[in-house]
């Protein structure tokens, strides 16, 4: 199969390309980004899409969601984090089935490609039925069984074994399934249990996910159960793990200055969420200035509302320069590092996606900017940032495959708005 876009503006987001190129030709064949120049012979192409006056760019990464949690949206307002999960979420989550758990993540994946990301980090559990809906739907997924003992050593072994034979199934199973060692928090787990999961991400080389420091009574947890503060217990477990914290909102700059020192941490920054369940904001400009990697997640929709990563981009822009008051903060082309570069190397994925050169996997989004609120598009990467919505995006193409054409989906779509209506109603 081979693609030719034409006539693209191209923000490639590679350091071997100019931030901005316009009359640019893409071509594609099969999985693989082929060729990037002007001109592109497009005779024998299979499939020829004509994108001028619009942005081509990678698709986004989003670091932190739990998939299956679309059919939470909206469920939260009036409650704490810790209400919200003991008192709705975990009784709804006990009465989920297999086949629950498919047709809420395939809700999920249509939303990722209708709002332009190609790539996300999952942590959940029944996770063979999230990566049904994924293959099914052709997005990249990186995914784990949750692990946690909370106090039942036997569960928490049950959960690693079924991590194990995940790893052994999907291991090189395709080039969009990837797997991570999802340890849910240091406040839901054992030192030893944590210490298990670590090891065992190290003997199968794979990175690993985990919540950190998301609100204080989460640090309180922690320092009760392990008797020390969270950064001290995480760069003695932790060192040499390649590792993504979601959250990391409660970390004054003196801990920054230290989790610094782990140089393959990196942070999944969840804008939305931690406003929504009133946790603060997170200090990820002194992060950044301390060489830590930085992406963006949206958590699950329940406390994420949605997986729109263009709105999360916005929040991270805004809350940064609002709370430091200083508006020369975050330059809008770093901020799209964070949701497609960064986003990669958190993820390990860096040699493969995360922007667009020759030699990668085809994982790039178009989008319209001829839309009343980006005129006369002064500068293309604000507009971006400040005044595209995901629904200006108009086509998606992972692993060279098109997910969406100029808005049409490839897959289907309607039966699922129905059965996911269904469960929320049943398990309610
Ligand atoms: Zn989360």
């Amino acid at each position: 199969m081979k693609i030719v876009i034409k006539n693209a503006t191209l923000i490639s987001m590679s350091e071997k390309r100019k931030k901005i190129e316009e009359n640019i030709d893409i071509e594609i064949i099969d999985s693989k980004i082929t060729k990037i120049a002007n001109n592109i012979e497009a005779i024998d192409a299979d499939k020829v899409l004509d994108a001028k006056g619009k942005v081509v760019m990678p698709g986004l990464i989003n670091t932190h969601a739990h998939v299956p949690m679309s059919i939470f949206r909206e469920t939260v307002d009036g409650y704490s984090l810790q209400d919200w999960l003991t008192k709705k979420i975990w009784p709804m989550e006990d009465k989920l089935t297999n086949e629950d758990i498919y047709y809420a993540s395939y809700l999920s994946f249509l939303e990722m490609i209708k709002t332009g990301t190609t790539t996300i980090n999952d942590m959940y559990f029944m996770t063979e039925d999230i990566i049904k809906a994924a293959i099914e739907c052709g997005i990249r997924l990186q995914t784990t069984r949750t692990l946690m003992d909370a106090g039942n050593e036997k569960l928490g072994e049950e959960r690693l074994e079924e991590l194990r034979k995940l790893v052994e199934k999907y291991k090189n199973y395709n080039d969009c399934i990837s797997l991570n060692v999802g340890i849910h928090g240091l406040y839901t787990s054992s030192r030893e249990y944590v210490q298990k999961c670590i090891k065992f991400a190290k003997e199968n080389e794979l990175p690993i996910h985990m919540h950190f420091c998301e609100n204080t009574k989460e640090v309180e947890d922690i320092e009760n159960a392990y008797n020390e503060k969270p950064i001290d217990v995480l760069n003695k477990e932790f060192k040499d793990t390649k590792i993504t914290l979601a959250h990391a909102v409660k970390l004054n700059e003196e801990e920054i200055a230290k989790l610094s020192q782990n140089k393959n941490v990196s942070v999944s920054h969840c804008p939305v969420s931690n406003l929504k369940l009133g946790c603060g904001i997170a200090n990820i400009s002194k992060m950044i200035k301390e060489g830590i990697n930085v992406s963006i997640g949206t958590d699950g929709q329940g406390s994420g509302s949605n997986l729109d990563l263009f709105e999360s981009m916005k929040y991270t822009a805004l809350l940064q320069k609002g709370i430091s008051e200083e508006p020369t903060q975050m330059p809008a082309y770093e901020v799209l590092k964070l949701a497609t570069i960064n986003g990669a190397k958190a993820l390990g994925l860096e040699e493969k996606v995360g922007n667009i050169e020759e030699g990668k996997q085809a994982d790039l989004i178009i989008l319209n900017l001829d839309t009343v609120v980006t005129k006369p598009v002064n500068d293309i990467v604000s507009d971006i940032l400040y005044n595209v919505k995901g629904n200006n995006i108009e086509t998606t193409i992972v692993n060279g495959k098109i997910l969406m054409e100029n808005n049409k989906l490839k897959i289907e779509e309607n039966d699922i708005y129905d059965e996911c209506k269904k469960i929320i109603r049943r398990i309610q």
